[in-house]
């Protein structure tokens, strides 16, 4: 045990903490808030305390756990919402805190709740770390799988009959002795294992064109969203937590306002999963540690989520994370670092913010799970980044972009002229397109990559005409110019532009197919038009044009057969006049 010698903000210097270690989790003063020493030297620590350090005096106690931070990990997780310290906020008020008072040692788990558990092995049977040895319904959409923690291998002496157990009770005993519970403890900051890294292969179906038929993120990938305040971040993340077909999201509100928050939360509460209908909570984890919350545990809102996601990943399913921001992170980072009179690196943030960014995105990735039966799950990431006042050379974007594999690049000239989402199509990337070529030919046709990649020169295109457009006004060019410049906007209105707020919401991948089949047909039809003598002045006025700006409209289930009536227009061939 030792004493706290100097308090600054959330550090906590403290004396006689000889046999502590790095990464410890400790408890400080009274009220025993929850701290982790960051530096060691003889027997003093330095100890970033994770709640708000008020009322702490020099002198109290500290006491050490001899374990580093943790997550707990078992049924029960789906549905809830957390704080960084995996507290279980249960009140859902406007401004989103303070739910618990400081230094409640809230366990993360319900403890009465019983879970009907189905064993899936027999006594006698050899198991060791990843194996399945049951399942709990956790919710009619998830399927927890019981495992065997990482680092636990035994014969099994006993396995209980299928019923209902709460997290606390043994579900299994090995011949050592050693009871398996349905819930177990891992450390945030140590990467669970996996049997094999595997190259991602499937489309991250988000609902969203301008992601999956421009952009696509890869199931295992890893992206980011830069971009100006009210440009988008937030919005973009939402969707994505919101339709990604995946079997479990969770959404980590990082240092953002607390009624933004709340906001989101209430929205997820009212909404449907797409192809199920039944409640999106049900596939759902919330880690809220809003820009009222302490500023030190940030960091550990960040890895706790990445730890659940990989938990989920190591069942066997496909996960996204969202994290809106990273920057926030980043800036309690530089907070802490200023405290300890690190040296800085650029504007201030410390030397280490490469690392410790991609320590997170790293953990990103599709893989061969540990232990039988079989598996394969995913961990997508996707994080946003709010560089202030939307400068990209930032160090915090910078360093992103040197992580990431597919970049949402959101423009404030398109938010501002109310194009959302405002991802731009000229500097954004994804270096997944190759990989997910065999998901779209496979499950939507095989031209996806052919028309993807001529829309985008298309957009390239207009992007230098309107070059000279500037310089020598729209009626000096050419015809052909000018259709180009037509279907460019029949690309960016027609198809990129989609509401979250419409029917529009989610667009299925063969919806979105079938749209830019829609207008390269018109283009086909209108370049034929043009060479028989049309000018684009009299093509642009056809009323086909405002029947294919309005196809966004068109539910995803009625599309296909919806949208023959349009292409049945163009076969009969348009008439001008
Ligand atoms: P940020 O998080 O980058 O500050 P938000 O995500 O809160 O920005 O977005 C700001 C506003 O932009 C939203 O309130 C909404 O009006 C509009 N917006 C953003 N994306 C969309 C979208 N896809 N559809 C419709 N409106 C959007
Ligand atoms: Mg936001």
């Amino acid at each position: 045990m030792g004493r706290i010698w100097k308090v600054s903000g959330p550090i906590v210097v403290a004396d006689g903490m000889r046999g502590s270690r790095i990464h410890e989790v400790v408890e400080v003063g009274e009220q025993r808030l929850l701290g982790e020493i960051i530096g060691l030297e003889g027997d003093r620590a330095t100890i970033q305390v994770y709640e708000d350090t008020s009322g702490l005096r020099v002198g109290d106690e500290v006491l050490g756990s001899g374990k580093p931070l943790v997550a707990e990990l078992g049924p029960g997780l789906i549905g809830s919402i957390y704080d960084g310290l995996q507290k279980a906020l249960i009140s859902l008020k406007e401004d989103l805190g303070p739910f618990l008072k400081r230094g409640v040692k809230a366990k993360a788990l319900n403890r009465e709740r019983r879970w009907h558990f189905v064993p899936r092995v027999k006594r006698g049977d050899f198991v060791k770390g990843g194996d399945v040895i049951g399942v709990v319904q956790e919710t009619p959409l998830v399927e927890h799988r019981i495992m065997i923690p990482p680092d636990v291998r035994g014969t099994v002496r006993e396995v209980r009959g299928e019923g209902d157990y709460t997290v606390d009770e043994y579900v299994a005993i090995l011949d050592g002795g050693q009871e398996i519970r349905m819930a177990h403890e891992w450390p945030v900051r140590r990467p669970r294992p996996y049997a094999s890294r595997l190259d991602p292969s499937n489309l991250l179906v988000t609902g969203m064109r301008i992601m999956d038929y421009m952009f696509p993120m890869a199931l295992g990938g890893k992206g980011a969203i830069p971009g100006g305040f009210g440009t988008g971040k937030t919005v973009a993340l939402q969707q994505l937590a919101r339709w990604a077909q995946t079997h479990v999201n969770i959404y980590i509100g990082c240092g953002e306002r607390g009624n933004e928050m709340a906001d989101v939360l209430k929205s997820f509460l009212e909404l449907k999963e797409p192809k199920t209908g039944r409640p999106l909570m049900e596939k759902e984890i919330f880690i809220a540690n809003t820009s009222n919350m302490p500023v030190v545990a940030r960091e550990a809102s960040v890895f706790l989520g990445i730890t659940m996601a990989e938990y989920f990943r190591d069942m066997g399913y496909d996960v996204l994370l969202v994290a809106d921001s990273t920057s926030r992170w980043a800036e309690a980072m530089r907070e802490i670092g200023g405290r300890l009179e690190e040296m800085p690196g650029e504007e201030g943030f410390p030397a280490y913010l490469g690392s410790s960014l991609s320590s997170f995105y790293e953990r990103s990735g599709r893989v061969r799970c540990l232990g039988n039966p079989e598996r394969i799950g995913s961990v997508t990431v996707v994080g946003a980044v709010s560089p202030p006042g939307a400068d990209f050379s930032e160090p915090v974007t910078q360093n992103t972009l040197r992580i990431v594999e597919a970049l949402y690049s959101l423009d404030v000239a398109l938010a501002n002229r109310r194009h959302f989402p405002a991802i731009s199509w000229l500097s954004s990337y994804s270096l997944y397109v190759d990989d997910v070529e065999e998901w779209w030919r496979a499950n939507v046709g095989p031209e996806w990559k052919e028309m993807r990649n001529r829309a985008l020169k298309i957009l390239q295109e207009e992007a230098e005409l309107q070059e000279i457009v500037r310089l020598v006004g729209p009626e000096a060019l050419p015809e052909r110019d000018k259709l180009t410049l037509l279907i460019a906007r029949m690309i960016r209105e027609d198809f990129l532009m989609q509401s979250a707020y419409t029917v529009d919401t989610y667009c299925s991948p063969k919806k979105a197919h079938l749209m830019m089949r829609t207008i390269m047909a018109f283009y086909d039809k209108a370049q034929r038009m043009m060479e028989a003598g049309a000018q684009v002045r009299e093509i642009q006025g056809l009323p086909i044009v405002a029947r294919i700006a309005r196809m966004k409209e068109i539910p995803n289930e009625v599309f296909e057969e919806r949208i023959e009536e349009i292409w049945a227009e163009l076969e009969e061939g348009l008439v001008i006049g």
